[in-house]
């Protein structure tokens, strides 16, 4: 895959706020250093590992690094507890068996096309749940509501769980179950917590870090959110490359013990040329929490770099320079980011609209948003200025502010940008603009408390893979030993 498909596909996947990380990426996506043997072992020593027997058998060892590394690589021929290889087993040996599927709503579902992902064909229980107040998350399919059946091997579902998570603090998870009795149904919800798992995956990168995470077994949400993790080291200058070393730890959550959905990444750590990178979630008073050192630093930039999708730089950061439709030299401090017409153009940072205006001889459509006491940002060009965005509107970084156009002067689409600390233009692509974004010392008192045993758990993946790998041999070996009994 070329550098600009990789870029597209990921673009779209990763959402609005990322477009810079990828940009960054993709320069070292391009170069593909095969490393093929490394890379089979590592996948299957910890695409298979499941968390509690890793930390079971290094607490057990306490001291040594390669004991510890090589008893670990001995245990994991132990039947492993993953429900997802439980229902295969069950369907291999058991062909009248109930299967648990799972799905989660999607844009624009339909309650026939979320049975069939659950693989249920079953009419009676397609009458009774458009008939079910209680049930009309799933009748008028609710987008991100996961959906869990229990179904018989002619496809009828035992039981049906709609798991309703609650929106905000105040609110409480309930999950509505449906029961078949006989040749009836009943109905009832209860509030409900999932039972929630750790998982550790590690591997070393070939290509790109999400496909690399992605081949060791990590969910595809989940590796698409890894860059987030890393965001502030890529945008001040890492360039993960092959052959770094990746390790991660995630949330699996499950109800009554059948896996429902991946819950959050807890830590990212990175090995980039004998330098280590690691951050960690922590609830930092935002409704999704945030990654951050265990200095409390977020991992987050205050601002997207470059805010506006798909973007290349057609001018740079100059203090000076011809001004390509009037011919007059005069200040350009700001960078112009080519772009498609249309294109979305993202708040670069959290703030307050404070200008909104259309100058025919300049900037034509822009927008400014004061980000606090000393910084502001300026969108010029804009062929359209997003709904709802007057003086005073509060936006959100990565919200879409409005689109590339070409209006005052300009002499094709692209978005003028400007940053200004203390009123003063800054180079908005150079490394180190200085960020405020910092736990609180209670947030970071939780965070280090949070962290210690996340911390122990890296190192030890970090130690294993630093271990020499087994031979051919005997990686197949115990790969084979791992499989269910035929
Ligand atoms: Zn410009």
């Amino acid at each position: 895959m070329s550098a600009p498909s990789i870029l597209a596909k990921n673009l779209r996947a990763i959402g609005q706020g990322l477009c810079l990380v990828v940009r960054g990426c993709a320069h070292s996506w391009s170069t593909v250093v095969k490393s093929p043997y490394r890379k089979l072992v590592l996948g299957i020593t910890f695409g298979v590992l499941p968390a509690s027997v890793a930390i079971a058998t290094y607490t057990a060892y306490p001291s040594d690094d390669e004991q510890i590394a090589r008893s670990l690589q001995t245990e994991i021929v132990a039947p492993l507890p993953i429900p997802a290889i439980a229902d295969q087993i069950t369907v291999v040996t058991t062909p009248s068996a109930v299967t648990t599927h799972t799905t989660m709503i999607r844009v624009n579902d339909t309650l026939g096309a979320i049975f069939s992902r659950l693989n249920i064909e079953d009419a009676a229980l397609l009458r009774f749940i458009r008939g079910q107040t209680l049930a009309q998350p799933l009748s008028t399919p609710r987008e991100g509501v996961y959906v869990q059946a229990k179904v018989t091997a002619n496809q009828k579902a035992q039981t049906l769980k709609i798991f309703l998570e609650a929106r905000s603090a105040n609110q409480q998870n309930s999950v509505v179950t449906v029961t078949r009795r006989g040749d009836r149904f009943v109905i009832h919800s209860e509030p409900f917590v999932y039972e929630t798992q750790q998982a550790m995956r590690a591997g070393i990168v070939k290509g790109n870090l999400i496909d690399s995470a992605k081949a060791v077994g990590v969910p595809d949400e989940i590796a698409k959110r890894m860059p987030i993790a890393l965001e502030r080291a890529i945008n001040n200058g890492l360039d993960i490359t092959d052959g770094d070393d990746f390790r991660i730890i995630f949330e699996r959550q499950f109800m009554e013990g059948d896996f429902v959905r991946n819950g959050k990444i807890l830590a990212v750590s990175l090995t980039h040329q004998g330098k280590n990178y690691e951050s960690f979630w922590a609830e930092d008073g935002t409704r999704n929490g945030g990654f951050y050192n265990l200095d409390g630093t977020s991992s987050r930039t205050t601002f997207i770099r470059v805010p506006v999708e798909g973007a290349r730089v057609t001018s740079s950061f100059m203090p000076m320079r011809r001004h390509p439709v009037t011919g007059v030299l005069r200040p350009h401090q700001g960078t112009d980011f080519g772009a498609p017409r249309g294109n979305k153009i993202f708040a670069a940072a959290d703030g307050v609209i404070s200008r909104r205006s259309f100058d025919k001889r300049g900037f034509g459509n822009y927008l400014m948003i004061k980000h606090d006491d000393s910084r502001t940002t300026l969108y010029g060009h804009m062929s359209r200025i997003a709904q709802g965005m007057k003086v005073g509107t509060r936006v959100k970084r990565g919200q879409v502010i409005g689109y590339v156009g070409a209006t005052g002067l300009a002499t094709g689409p692209h978005l003028h940008y400007e940053l200004r600390v203390n009123n003063r233009q800054v180079n908005p692509l150079k490394t180190n603009i200085p960020d405020k974004e910092f736990l609180t010392s209670e947030e970071k008192q939780q965070l280090l408390a949070d962290a210690r045993p996340l911390v122990t758990r890296l190192a030890m993946l970090n130690r294993i893979q630093s271990v020499k790998p087994l031979t051919g041999s005997e990686a197949v070996a115990q790969q084979n030993s791992a499989e269910p009994p035929k």
